[in-house]
């Protein structure tokens, strides 16, 4: 009884890092990070049109270098991150998380104010009105989440004219309402449990932290246990766990919400909080001194530093085949189902396939010449080549022989220049010029 009079009579001597207020400030950040992700294109994947966009480009699935390189930077991204500050992702930037904690939030809000204005009425008038105003509002809020989360499938600006129209009878429609009712009954009933129960990215953290990972560490400094068991870290906690039973409880997200509620009650009896973040098995502090500023970065072993160059090495990879790629892609391949053709009026000719893909968003074309080839007409029923945005044109080009040069194996070049971009390229290709005429 004595230790909760002090609690509630001491001055607050000291603030602590107020993880709380950096998280929620992290929140905001992430939400339109989440928001703003596929309608500029920087990481969507667009399954009825088979495309995967990532920082603006189109990709198809063709583009092997860059999916690749995508994928391995994003893997390594992740087990970097979860093996240098353990859990950081599920507090600070998760979507489920941040929705969670602002649905419960937005849930005692409306509680109490329903509590206060209305205070006239009977309780249980009080809590049904209460719910009734949560559920209406958190469905509103639930059809726009799962806008959000299908325009990471879809083009988002296609499914806001279908939503505007209530489209809820084509198969866009209908996976817009699944999702709705799904975001719904999450946010309403499961939220947080979704990250102990469900979440297969919380297990795979879990393995893929190690002895040097950032966790939270409950620690009493002293001999003397300083702890006044007023379990406010308890209360606080949206996982459910008390931190002082261990720092490697599997539900513990490292969000640092009790190191806040801890701080704030030792500040009172004018004494340090007794939870922290620590890295690893040993618990050494992250503001501990004499640590250099790598290490207080998580850099501490040899592991990580090899997990750093991995990351460099797919990022560069990536940048490298992102600044190599051209927005439309020329190809090139003799059509060898007969060694020469025989043109109308009797001239021997060989024909080449074309294949012009425009992965921008503007309508281009490429124009073909010969170049080293004396003797040899280029034909073509289309030249340029014109490509609409995002589609792929195929064509035939016809050379043809002009007078008789000499049977065997000539040597030439198409020599390609694409509208926009201004880019060129060459393809060495051979005319075959038969003994006789092909019959
Ligand atoms: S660890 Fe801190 S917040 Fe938790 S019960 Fe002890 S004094 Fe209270
Ligand atoms: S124990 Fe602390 S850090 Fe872990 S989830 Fe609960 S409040 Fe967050």
């Amino acid at each position: 009884m004595a230790g909760r009079d002090a609690v509630a009579s001491a001055p607050l001597v000291q603030i602590g890092q107020n993880y709380h207020r950096l998280r929620k400030r992290i929140h905001w950040v992430f939400f339109a990070v989440f928001l703003i992700l596929p309608f500029f294109n920087i990481i969507r994947c667009d399954i009825p049109n088979q495309r995967f966009y990532f920082a603006g480009q189109e990709l198809r699935i063709n583009e092997f270098s860059i999916l690749f390189f995508t994928m391995m930077f994003l893997m390594f991204v992740i087990a970097g991150v979860s093996l240098v500050w353990g859990r950081v992702y599920c507090s600070y930037a998760c979507p489920q998380m941040i929705f969670s904690e602002f649905s419960l939030y937005m849930e005692e809000r409306i509680k109490k104010l329903v509590n206060k204005k209305l205070i006239q009425l009977p309780a249980a008038r009080r809590i049904l009105l209460a719910r009734l105003i949560f559920y209406s509002l958190l469905l509103v809020l639930s059809v726009f989440l799962s806008f959000i989360f299908i325009s990471y499938f879809v083009d988002p600006w296609d499914l806001l004219k279908r939503l505007s129209h209530f489209d809820i009878v084509t198969a866009g429609g209908i996976a817009g309402a699944v999702t709705t009712i799904f975001t719904f009954l999450d946010f309403a009933f499961v939220r947080v449990r979704f990250c102990t129960l469900l979440c297969p990215y919380g297990y795979l953290q879990g393995m893929m932290s190690d002895r040097n990972s950032l966790l939270v560490h409950y620690r009493e400094e002293g001999p003397k246990k300083e702890c006044i068991e007023c379990k406010k870290c308890v209360r606080i906690c949206h996982m459910g766990i008390d931190i002082r039973n261990s720092p490697f409880q599997i539900e513990c997200i490292h969000c640092g919400e009790c190191i806040d509620a801890c701080d704030d009650i030792m500040a009172r009896l004018g004494k340090p909080g007794l939870i922290h973040y620590a890295w690893g098995e040993q618990g050494v502090k992250t503001d501990a001194p004499g640590q250099t500023w790598y290490q207080k970065l998580g850099i501490r072993d040899a592991k990580r530093v090899v997990i750093l160059l991995v990351l460099g090495f797919y990022g560069s990879g990536l940048f490298t085949a992102l600044s190599m790629r051209e927005n439309i892609m020329v190809r090139v391949s003799p059509d060898r189902s007969k060694l020469s053709f025989e043109t109308a009026d009797g001239q021997v000719s060989n024909r080449y396939k074309i294949e012009v893909a425009n992965r921008s968003n503007k309508p281009g074309s490429v124009t073909f010449v010969l170049d080293g080839a004396p003797g040899l007409k280029l034909v073509a029923a289309q030249n340029p080549v014109p490509v609409q945005a995002g589609e792929t044109s195929q064509t035939v080009l016809e050379v043809v022989a002009m007078g008789a040069p000499q049977p065997g194996v000539h040597h030439f070049r198409f020599l390609s220049s694409t509208i926009p971009d201004g880019s060129s390229a060459q393809f060495p290709m051979t005319f075959i010029m038969p003994e006789k005429k092909n019959k």
